[in-house]
């Protein structure tokens, strides 16, 4: 395969694993737009230079929200890109409030990818706190989300200023917006 056909194999088992899941914003909309603007953000962020980091940002929640196991996305896709989606994902059976304590703990071990993937995540999800926040979320709770995650954005380790930037445009623009309703 060819790195390009590699990562399209990536975005066609993510639509297929995330098939029937929903982003948690009133437009609910279809998760694999979250996983292809993951996808799209590192790979503006590494100029297409990573194709493997790309594939990973396709399949970065499938291990933790579709129980996929690690050993079948080294299997089609490699071991890179498997350690790349293992180092990005939560430990499911830890309570909430635990995994996102360790989120901010760990943050600093990640590795300069991992660490460009976690950010290029906290920007989709914080760019949809602000497009389509959650029913049901107050802005006291979209508050204190936006200021978790520039908490472990504080602690990640990598040198990708234009990202770093795309990420705090998305995070003050969320609080912007929810002062601004509140
Ligand atoms: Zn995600």
């Amino acid at each position: 395969m060819t790195e390009w056909t590699q990562v399209l194999a990536a975005a066609d088992a993510a639509a297929r694993w995330h098939v029937a899941d929903r982003r948690k914003g009133q437009a609910k909309e279809p998760y694999i737009n979250h996983l292809i603007e993951v996808a799209h953000l590192v790979g503006q962020a590494t100029a297409g230079g990573d194709p493997a980091l790309v594939s990973a940002a396709f399949l970065h929640d499938a291990i933790e929200d579709q129980g996929v196991p690690a050993q079948e996305i080294a299997r089609l896709f490699g071991a890179d890109v498997a350690a790349l989606v293992v180092e990005v994902t939560d430990d499911k059976s830890l309570e909430k409030a635990e995994r996102k304590r360790l989120q901010v703990l760990n943050a600093p071990k990640k590795s300069a990818r991992a660490a460009l993937l976690k950010l290029a995540d906290k920007t989709s999800n914080l760019r949809a706190v602000a497009a389509s926040p959650a029913e049901g979320w107050p802005a006291e709770r979209r508050l204190a989300y936006v200021a978790w995650a520039r908490e472990v954005v504080a602690g990640l380790k990598h040198d990708n200023a234009w990202l770093a930037a795309e990420f705090v445009h998305a995070a003050d623009a969320a609080e912007a917006k929810i002062r601004a309703e509140a």
